[in-house]
């Protein structure tokens, strides 16, 4: 599974493109949490961001 999300910083699109396809801007590829501690949470935040992209269409 691809993991290479980009995030628009100006409108919180996600898109696997560098360039937002909603208004243009550049988008930058989040940092994952590191796996350790937060391990549980970065799971659930994961989960959270592909509902959000099944939402927009974009998974
Ligand atoms: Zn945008």
């Amino acid at each position: 599974m691809a993991e290479k999300i980009h995030k628009c910083v100006s409108c919180t699109t996600y898109t696997m493109n560098e360039k937002c396809p909603n208004c243009g801007e550049a988008t930058i590829l989040p940092r994952p949490p590191k796996f350790s501690l937060i391990d549980k949470y970065a799971a659930l935040k994961r989960e959270a961001q592909k509902r959000e992209l099944i939402e927009k269409g974009l998974y």
